[in-house]
């Protein structure tokens, strides 16, 4: 029998309390992408769906709130964050290009471009060049890294992934050994590699060990950009496992409760430190698929917080943003040279400067 769905503690203290912006000094960047994926705009923000809990067969008790569901992420919004794609909102937020999929949604994510070229998961490489590479045109070679369950996310990685640290899937990557940094980064890689690919398929890695090798590495490496993807969330959902997908999403949540720990650390040390939390594309209404012949799948939602971002908790949009926007919005707070489309979100940003220069 299934262990049933908690509800999460509420975290204490709040993360990125109030004002804790004005303590960033004039260090390098760390920001910090952390896609969730194939995550439904509705269970972020309307918690678990009754109605689908009730044909899973899933008790009452574990129909959470939202708050219940991802503790940490609301409390983020209610504190020091913006959530954009919420609910009367707005215009929403949506994958840019024809194909809710994973792949052309983390090359919109990491190309800040609508015209990849890529429409399935099954694309070459990337040869555009994307954050991690311009992150890496301004850092060393130990400060831009890749980390993720699925493997498909190296070939949206970089131009030049040789130049920065990839670890996608148990296997894949760029530069692995340099993750093997001391004797316990060495354990958690080796972990990585005997864990999958269940939930998913071929060189997946689950999501804790991914998890717990890129918080280490935020933590004592102290990266200018990491990009984290976690992907049980989808595989659950193909296997139209609800109880399943909802305690990823709850990991999920605990691992975004470890990243602002770790950001609130580095911002004492004088870094600007900023948090994108997404996912790569939502789902069809009947929660297994996503893709061009569902359209609703298109729609997606993104919280930020930290250096650069405002306090606006679920803030509207004031026209129908994409992955492109946010993309670009990382360009902006990450001081990167604006490249691709999109502009900037406007609703996310503190600033009124980059408020009147992006209308
Ligand atoms: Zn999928």
């Amino acid at each position: 029998m299934a262990v049933p769905l908690r509800a999460q503690p509420t975290p204490k203290p709040a993360p990125f309390v109030r004002g804790a912006n004005a303590e960033a000094g004039a260090g390098p960047p760390t920001v910090v992408l952390l896609a969730l994926d194939g995550v439904r705009w509705e269970d972020v923000f309307l918690g678990v769906e009754a109605d689908l809990a009730e044909e899973q067969g899933l008790a009452p008790g574990e129909v959470l709130s939202a708050r219940e569901l991802m503790p940490n992420l609301h409390a983020l919004i209610e504190t020091t964050g913006t959530a954009l794609g919420a609910p009367e909102r707005g215009h929403g937020v949506f994958v840019a290009g024809p194909e809710p999929f994973s792949l052309p949604g983390y090359l919109e994510l990491l190309t800040s471009r609508k015209d990849t070229g890529c429409t399935t998961n099954g694309c070459a490489p990337t040869t555009l060049p994307t954050l991690a590479d311009d992150f890496r045109a301004q850092s060393g070679p130990d400060d831009v890294a890749v980390i993720s369950s699925w493997e498909g996310i190296e070939r949206a990685s970089a131009r030049d992934p040789s130049a920065i640290i990839v670890s996608t899937g148990r296997s894949r990557g760029s530069n692995l050994d340099r993750l093997r940094y001391d004797p316990q980064a060495a354990a958690l890689l080796d972990a990585g590699a005997k864990s999958g690919p269940t939930p998913g398929h071929g060189d997946f890695r689950r999501d804790k060990q991914t998890a717990e090798i890129a918080l280490r590495y935020l933590a004592v490496r102290k990266p200018h950009f990491l990009f984290l993807g976690l992907g049980e969330t989808d595989e659950y959902a193909h296997r139209d496992d609800y109880r399943g997908y909802l305690k990823a999403l709850q990991h999920g949540d605990a691992v975004i409760g470890r990243v602002l720990e770790t950001l609130h650390d580095l911002r004492r040390e004088g870094r600007r430190t900023t948090l994108f939390v997404t996912t790569d594309h939502g789902r069809a209404a009947e929660f297994i698929r996503h893709g061009g012949d569902a359209p609703e799948s298109a729609r997606v939602w993104l919280v930020a917080a930290g250096h650069g971002i405002a306090a606006r908790g679920l803030a509207a949009t004031e026209a129908a943003r994409t992955l492109v926007d946010l993309s670009q919005t990382i360009r902006h707070v990450g001081d990167l040279p604006p490249r691709g489309g999109g502009t900037p979100l406007v609703e996310l940003l503190e600033d009124e400067a980059a408020r009147v220069a992006t209308r």
